[in-house]
């Protein structure tokens, strides 16, 4: 099948692949240096380093590398706010990655009190409602910067400037924005920001939290020395290598990739608008949003039984991360979709290896299987 499915996890770049094998060659530990093994791994562990601070405009000393996102996402908050928590605040949204708001869930049993910053119907946040919420308790601001399931981008920037005004740290989730958007870790107020390897074109179980020069930050796992003790483990040379290369691509091909995911979506979504028999909406906001993520809420029509008309097509409903668990997504009711419309929505996800052939290949299976479908009503 056509693998559509990019805000889940992206494939691999060809020339992280290549990376990938040559650094797997040797053995090398970054911490070992007395010999020439752990030497080249620590060059090549420092030269990744600067590429993916490149991406984000940051400096390398302040990438700390974890195994993905929910691990740098969990660092963050169990770093950033530390017990004890009765007494204290952490604000977030409502559409938060299930890694951001599971671990507030834990902290809230601990004492902890999550406020959740009010959404509209596209997912943007407000920031009235948010700065109506900041107080003296307020130990620490979480919102994502792009969202995995709707694709809505926040106004990072702004949120950043309220947040210094307020002198409360700030972090975002930027795990779904850095393949295609310019993310400024330098931005005043910008605290720390998690971004996973996966989802730019990069090895699965590695990731990073951005946390910037200064900060004081609790580890969550204790061990060795590596990485100043703020993630103790010895680091996956490999990994961090593929990271680094996935990085250096994104920056260099972001603009373009931006731009031909933007009009490849176009040409999916107009011919589905332009198709008389196809009831669609798209969910998100039209203009501030991932340009590769389409959400798309059908009428009459289940998700899953339009997905399973589709075995041409590898596309999800909601997020890759909740379809286990049953329930409609927290996202699409965050934003006002009733349970019955959350069932009719499935997500697209385009990457920078898709063609404008494939793209209107999906349009025609789609439009082709929803006629089918309605057909056997
Ligand atoms: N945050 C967001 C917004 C995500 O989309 C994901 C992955 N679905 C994660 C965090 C978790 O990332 P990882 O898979 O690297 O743990």
């Amino acid at each position: 099948p056509l693998f559509l499915d990019h805000q889940s996890t992206t494939p691999l770049a060809p020339e992280v692949r290549d990376t990938l094998f040559q650094t797997y060659e040797q053995p090398g530990n970054q911490d070992s240096l007395t010999h020439a093994f752990g030497h080249a791994a620590r060059q090549t562990v420092q030269k990744a380093k600067r590429h993916i601070a490149a991406l984000i405009s940051a400096h390398a000393d302040e990438i700390i590398f974890t195994s993905g996102a929910t691990e740098a996402n969990n660092l963050a908050l169990f770093g950033l706010v530390t017990p004890p928590y009765a007494g204290k605040q952490v604000i977030t949204t409502p559409i938060e990655h299930s890694s951001i708001l599971s671990p507030l869930k834990e902290m809230e049993k601990q004492g902890l009190t999550v406020t959740f910053a009010a959404v509209d119907g596209q997912g943007r946040v407000s920031l009235t409602d948010l700065e109506s919420k900041i107080s003296g308790q307020t130990a620490l601001v979480t919102i994502q910067s792009a969202n995995n399931e709707i694709g809505t981008i926040q106004p990072l920037s702004r949120i950043a400037a309220l947040c210094a005004a307020h002198g409360v740290p700030f972090h975002t989730d930027a795990v779904q924005a850095a393949a295609t958007e310019k993310i400024d870790a330098s931005l005043p107020g910008l605290t720390a920001l998690s971004l996973s390897a996966h989802k730019l074109y990069g090895p699965q179980g590695i990731g990073a939290l951005f946390i910037r020069r200064g900060t004081s930050l609790s580890p969550t796992l204790f061990g060795g020395d590596q990485q100043n003790s703020r993630r103790p483990g010895t680091l996956p040379t490999a990994l961090i290598a593929g990271f680094g290369t996935a990085a250096k691509l994104a920056h260099q091909n972001r603009d373009h990739d931006h731009h031909s995911l933007a009009s490849l979506a176009q040409r999916l979504r107009d011919i589905l608008i332009q198709n008389p028999h196809v009831d669609v909406r798209f969910n998100g906001d039209p203009d501030n949003r991932l340009p590769g993520c389409l959400s798309l809420t059908f009428g009459r029509i289940e998700a899953e039984d339009l997905i399973l008309e589709m075995p041409e097509l590898a596309i999800s409903t909601g997020s890759a991360c909740l379809s286990s668990s049953g329930g409609p997504s927290h996202v699409l009711t965050a934003i006002g979709l009733s349970p019955e419309e959350a069932g009719r929505t499935v997500r697209i996800g385009l990457g920078r290896y898709v063609t404008e052939t494939e793209c209107a290949f999906a349009a025609s299976i789609i439009v082709a299987a929803y006629e089918r479908l309605l057909k056997t009503q």
